[in-house]
């Protein structure tokens, strides 16, 4: 059975070995804007193409301000910082996540709490949050959400669109209003990827996308902060940009801030690669029919569909087997010959430095943990049938 799902595979990915998870393809304008930059000399966080992929992410995405960053961890960071995280404040996160979702909490000085996954999206569990929520919080007289077991407050809630597809947005966002809490949407594996025809990463107040190397674009090393507030935006581009207050020659800063704008350099790469991003997806899909196809004759493996209600840019195909030892199985196999496929990440709250962290009981992400698998979902380089 092994051998004939990594057959499979080959034919999907034909010339390449090994076949690996997801990688970046540059089959665009990509060399002739950086050749743009280095011959302009706008290499840095000034110039046009910044300001370009800024712009094609509004127009893709539907979201009124987008700001580049340095990477999706610090764009997390900055969201959260200004959606009032602050010291000793609470956020709340899913055990599932890829740990840079958990690192952004404790870079404001937060602690995460970790929510359960739903079993038909991957992604946060609306029923575990809001039954967590209504156990263990009420509201102060400052209209604050206030976690009774430890006195902190828990100011946002960070879902995650996992492996590309949505989370019921609505429902967890109906929830955190009740309880006074922003929601920062972590779109960083989801940009193509729609709930109800609206692009994921614009419900919350902010959301953040990624483009790193592995991602459904890559621009090197990238992050972008997204959000519909002009206010937030104006903050976002200049907290980012050292709190520089903009004039001809003063260097004059009104409050900390960090350097986590992304470059020409790198921004010259992603608004070649937003030029091809409706391509990418659509061949993306492709592979997955083919999967989906192929997977539906085996009864003792499941291959995971998108949502209802939403279309996917299935980022990363997931498997689903039987059982942990089958799974171990399967990745030894395949990883030894020639095709590289991932478990899903350990569970935040079994690191080292999240095991104390508060979470629902997280049943779903185990039973995932234990059984899922990836496999290789890069865009193939040519159309495919
Ligand atoms: C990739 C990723 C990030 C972080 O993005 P970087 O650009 O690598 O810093 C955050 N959250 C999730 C879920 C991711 O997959």
């Amino acid at each position: 059975m092994f051998k004939e799902i990594l057959d499979f595979i080959k034919t999907l990915y034909p010339n390449t070995n090994p076949i690996p998870l997801h990688a970046p393809i540059f089959i665009g304008n990509e060399k002739k804007y950086l050749n743009n930059c280095i011959d302009t000399g706008f290499v840095s966080y000034l110039g046009e193409y910044v300001n370009k992929f800024e712009e094609a992410i509004c127009n893709y995405t539907g979201s009124k301000y987008a700001i580049a960053t340095v990477n999706g961890t610090c764009a997390l960071q900055v969201a959260l910082e200004l959606a009032g995280v602050n010291q000793g404040d609470e956020v709340i996160t899913q055990a599932l996540t890829f740990v840079a979702t958990a690192n952004a909490i404790h870079f404001c000085g937060a602690e995460p709490i970790f929510i359960d996954s739903d079993l038909q999206t991957l992604g946060m569990s609306a029923e575990k949050l809001e039954e967590f929520l209504q156990l263990n919080c009420r509201l102060n007289n400052n209209g604050q959400c206030i976690n009774i077991k430890t006195g902190r407050i828990i100011k946002a809630c960070v879902p995650v669109h996992i492996f590309g597809h949505p989370v019921h947005i609505d429902r967890i966002i109906e929830i955190c209003n009740k309880f006074h809490i922003h929601v920062v949407e972590d779109a960083a594996e989801s940009l193509g990827s729609l709930y109800k025809n609206q692009h994921t990463g614009t419900f919350g107040l902010l959301g953040i996308l990624s483009f790193n190397g592995n991602k459904i674009i890559t621009t090197g090393g990238g992050g972008m902060i997204l959000t519909n507030d002009e206010t937030l935006s104006r903050l976002a581009r200049h907290i980012t940009t050292t709190a520089k207050i903009p004039h001809q020659w003063e260097f004059y800063h009104d409050r900390h801030g960090y350097n986590y704008r992304l470059t020409n350099v790198n921004a010259a790469i992603g608004y070649a690669q937003m030029e091809l991003l409706p391509l990418f997806v659509e061949r993306k899909r492709r592979i997955t029919e083919k999967y989906k196809e192929f997977f539906s004759k085996f009864e003792n493996i499941k291959f995971f569909t998108e949502p209802f209600n939403s279309y996917s840019n299935y980022w990363l195909n997931l498997v689903i087997f039987r059982n942990r030892e089958e799974r171990n199985q399967f990745l030894n196999f395949s990883n030894n010959n020639g095709v590289m496929t991932r478990p899903v990440w350990t569970l935040m709250n079994k690191l080292p430095m999240f095991q104390n962290c508060q979470s629902t009981n997280l049943d779903n992400a185990y039973f995932l943990e234990d059984r899922g698998v990836n496999i290789p979902s890069s865009v193939p380089l040519f159309d495919i049938e």
